[in-house]
This record gives structure tokens, C-alpha cells and sequence, in this order.
């Protein structure tokens, strides 16, 4: 098979936003430091920048977010490169003039970091103008709000770009830790015999901010908890969780096997979920005060599968919890028989596969070992396969290199987008009112009873 072509100018609309500053300068900048950018970077926005205006928004983005400059050649080599087009989405000449800057490439790839409300204005823009002739386009998230506004996007997108041309992007997809996951699924054979309803008892994803809504109090009104990490980040994990073998090593072999676990997955209704929202959230800047949005959500989770039926898979993310960190607990069963006197008193989770995706990238397994002395007593020890504190390639820099190279394995396909709002769909809309907590604890005492288990979640504990 050849390898796709790459890409041949990089076009980057909403280079004077937030998102800009605070990811995408840092990744261009290591792209460039790292030899992994090499083509022109066209930007358009209607700041009317000047070439130092966008010089002094990139250098501060860097300084700021990415660690700092420690390459001043690397920094002038990516300012050199870049073009800046100035006007509004809206107007046909923004993208006449973004044609010119062009200057003939083949295959541009167009990333869209702007608003979501004009994905479909730019998308036509590019189509009407000849922009999008044998080019990729890159969509930020969120991918629509519900399953209807996933379709309509969708419509439109393919009414200008093919399937395989079209990357959406999922930043957390391109993280090392969840390629982790991935990897040691199926790089290892002894997984297979027991990753079954047999052997697993449940799976519980915990995603936790120690922060608030920092100042973005109107953007999260829009959002919530749901749609801003669960429809898409932790559904997404769940389903390399929960994914079959893919039969091959190839990118739609690996798609096929995720997109299946979403189609098995259980709609959530009403009862499935727990919505929850800090107290002071309601005081934020550009919250209502009465604003329903939450901040919190569980959520459990069911995959009507030979491999999983009956095993729940909870999941939960919040806000202004006590720790920052993102955790998969996959927990055993409890030996069958009753062979040491202490087993009323164990807890079912003694055997279980950890992976921790924030702060720290670990691999760990937990276990029970006897307590040496008198008597058959044990306790819980964990083995501690990888333990890695950092990720050498942030997700941008990942994500959009692999765009330029038309490699869409860490990118969301188009079944895989509406089958994950399919799931969340309903509760969207029809939901009990949220339950304030407090800020910095584990949200409301009402998603324990989401739980099938008298153990309860397992809060995360950082060392
Ligand atoms: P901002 O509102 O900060 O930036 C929007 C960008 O779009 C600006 O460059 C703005 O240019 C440009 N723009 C908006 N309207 C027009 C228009 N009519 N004509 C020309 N340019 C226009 O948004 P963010 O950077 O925060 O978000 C961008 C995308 O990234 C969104 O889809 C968001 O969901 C996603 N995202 C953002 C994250 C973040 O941390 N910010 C995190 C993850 C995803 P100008 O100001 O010059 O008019």
C-alpha cells in the first residue's frame, strides 16, 4: 500500500484565538525545533494583525503555555513561514485572497480552531473557492452538540470533502497515555484469556479537575460535563477498552473494532446518570443563576456484547474535585471459594488493572500477597508495570502532524461521532435537575448509588 501524500500548506483558521495561543503556537514551534514542519502556514482571523502583532502572540503563547522558547533560530524559522490573511469567514474575498497566499499548493490541509457555529460557513467558503480541491480538513471539537447537529455537520463536510479527507479532531486521542492503552491490550496475549465477563467484575473511568470553570463560566454553560469530556474523550476510552482485536493492522481494521463497541453500547436514560454542580459555580462570570449545566456527571454504562454483558462500565468527570487525574480501574472478581479466613472481610477489588492517564502515564496491577508471619493474612500490593511522567510529543503536535500526512487512525470516523452522541442523546435533554457539592470533594454522595457495589468508586489517590 503507498503512504498518502502529504500535505503541502498548512491553513490555519482562528490563529489570533484561544486556543491558538494556548496549544497550537507550542506545537507549531516543536513541530519546527523537531523537523516535523516544513511546509507554509497560511493564518486567517480578522484581528488585522501585523506581522509583529502575530510574532508577539506567538512568542507569549510559548513563553507562557509550551514551556518557554530555549530555540530562538527554531522560533524565526516558524515566524518565516507563516502568512497571515486577514477577513471575516463570512465574505467571499477572505477566501480569494486566502487562494493567493496559497500560491498554488496541491494539497493544503485547512484546520478550522475557530467557533463552531462557522464550521459550516468555512467548509462551503473552501468549496465554492476552490480551496478544498484535493485537500484535508482538520474540525476541532466539539463535533456537534447532539446527534441531529452531528448529522447536519456531517452532511455538510461531505457535501465538500470525502471521508478520508476529513480529520476530527479528538486532542485527547492523540495522548500517549490512551495509545498506551492501546498498545498494551493487544501487544500482549496474557490480557486476552481474562479481559471478559468471566474474569471482569466492572470497569470504573475517573476523570477529576482540581480546578473550576477558570473564567470560561459562558463557554461551559454551553457545554457541561457530558458533552465536554464524556461524549467524546471517555467514550473513546471505553471503547478501546472494550474493542475487539482489530483483524489487521490497518487504520480501518482498528476503526471498525471501536466503531462496533459504540453500536453495542446502551442508550443512557435518566436513571443511568448522576448530574452534579459545585457550589459557586451559579456566581461564575456569564453563568446563569439558575444554570442546570453540570459539572459534574456519572455515568453507567452498559455493552450489550457476548464479551460484556453484565459487566457495568461507570464513568465519571468532574470539576473542582480534590485531585487532578485521570484513572481506569478494571476490577476482577473475587476468588470463587472462601480457601483463607480473612476472605469476608477482603475487598472485591483486590485484583485489578490500573491505568493512570493523568498526571502520570502507569500500568499497574493489583494483587494480594500474604503478610508474612503467623496465619494466612493478607494484603493488597500492587505491581507496577509502567510509570512515565511525561509525554515526549504533546497531542497537537501528534494530531496535526499525522493530518498532514493523511493518517486518521487517532482521528474520530463519521459512524464513530454519532454512534457516541446516540449514547448520550436522550439525557442530553431528559435528566434530573443537578445536585450541588462541595467544591474539592468527590461530587454528590448520590452517584455512589449509581453503583452496583458495595465497595463504591474508587477515588484516585495521588502519591
Ligand atoms: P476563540 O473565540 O478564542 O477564537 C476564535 C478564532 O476564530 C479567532 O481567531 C477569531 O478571529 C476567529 N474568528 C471568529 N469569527 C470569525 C469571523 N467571522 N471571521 C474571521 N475570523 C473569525 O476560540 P477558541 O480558540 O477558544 O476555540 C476555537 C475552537 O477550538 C473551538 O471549536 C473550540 O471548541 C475548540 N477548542 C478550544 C479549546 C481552548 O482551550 N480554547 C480547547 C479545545 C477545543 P478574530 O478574533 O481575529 O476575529
Amino acid at each position: 500500500m503507498t503512504n498518502p501524500p502529504v500535505s503541502d500548506a498548512l491553513v490555519f483558521f482562528g490563529i489570533s484565538g484561544d486556543l491558538a495561543h494556548k496549544k497550537i503556537f507550542p506545537a507549531l514551534y516543536r513541530m519546527v525545533k523537531n523537523g516535523h514542519l516544513t511546509i507554509p502556514v497560511v493564518g486567517v482571523a480578522s484581528s488585522k494583525w501585523t506581522k509583529d502583532d502575530l510574532a508577539a502572540r506567538a512568542r507569549d503563547g510559548i513563553t507562557t503555555f509550551g514551556g518557554g522558547i530555549d530555540d530562538e533560530d527554531a522560533f524565526k524559522k516558524l515566524m518565516s513561514m507563516i502568512t497571515y490573511v486577514d477577513g471575516n469567514y463570512n465574505n467571499n474575498s477572505t477566501f480569494a485572497t486566502l487562494k493567493k497566499a496559497l500560491k498554488g499548493a496541491k494539497r493544503p490541509v485547512h484546520y478550522l480552531a475557530i467557533p463552531p457555529s462557522l464550521f459550516g460557513v468555512v467548509v462551503a467558503h473552501l468549496g465554492d473557492s476552490g480551496c478544498a480541491q484535493d485537500a484535508r480538513v482538520i474540525i476541532e471539537k466539539p463535533f456537534g452538540r447532539d446527534l441531529k447537529s452531528a448529522q447536519e455537520l456531517n452532511q455538510v463536510l461531505h457535501s465538500v470533502f470525502p471521508e478520508e479527507n476529513i480529520f476530527r479532531i479528538d486532542h485527547y486521542l492523540g495522548k500517549e497515555a490512551i495509545q498506551n492503552i492501546l498498545y498494551f491490550r493487544f501487544a500482549n496475549s496474557f490480557l486476552e484469556p481474562i479481559w471478559n465477563r468471566n474474569i471482569i467484575r466492572q470497569v470504573q473511568i475517573t476523570m477529576a479537575e482540581d480546578f473550576g470553570v477558570e473564567g470560561r463560566g459562558k463557554f461551559y454553560e454551553e457545554v457541561g460535563a457530558l458533552r465536554d469530556v464524556i461524549q467524546n474523550h471517555l467514550l473513546q476510552t471505553v471503547a478501546l477498552l472494550a474493542m475487539e482485536p482489530p483483524t489487521g493492522p490497518g487504520v480501518d481494521e482498528l476503526r471498525d473494532a471501536k466503531e462496533k463497541v459504540f453500536r453495542a453500547m446502551s442508550t443512557l436514560n435518566r436513571d443511568d446518570i448522576v448530574r452534579g454542580q459545585f457550589i459557586g459555580y451559579r456566581d461564575e462570570d456569564g453563568v446563569d443563576p439558575e444554570s442546570d449545566v453540570e459539572t459534574y456527571a456519572a455515568v453507567r454504562l452498559s455493552i450489550d456484547s457476548w464479551r460484556w454483558a453484565g459487566v457495568p462500565f461507570y464513568v465519571r468527570a468532574g470539576k473542582n474535585m480534590p485531585e487532578t487525574c485521570t484513572e481506569v480501574r478494571i476490577e476482577l472478581h473475587r476468588p470463587p471459594q472462601a480457601v483463607f479466613s480473612e476472605f469476608e472481610s477482603m475487598p472485591h477489588e483486590t485484583n485489578y488493572i490500573r491505568f493512570r492517564m493523568n498526571p502520570q502515564v502507569q500500568t499497574a496491577i493489583g494483587a494480594r500477597a500474604k503478610k508474612p508471619g503467623e496465619g494466612f493474612i493478607g494484603e493488597t500490593i500492587e505491581l507496577m508495570m509502567t510509570d512515565d511522567q511525561c509525554d515526549d510529543m504533546t497531542p497537537y503536535e501528534r494530531l496535526l502532524g499525522d493530518a498532514m500526512h493523511g493518517e486518521n487512525l487517532l482521528f474520530a470516523r463519521e459512524d464513530g461521532v454519532e454512534a457516541a452522541w446516540r449514547v448520550v442523546d436522550d439525557v442530553l435533554v431528559n435528566h434530573h435537575k443537578v445536585i450541588p457539592y462541595k467544591a474539592h470533594t468527590w461530587g454528590p454522595n448520590e452517584a455512589e448509588a449509581l453503583l452496583n457495589d458495595a465497595d463504591g468508586w474508587h477515588d484516585p489517590v495521588i502519591e
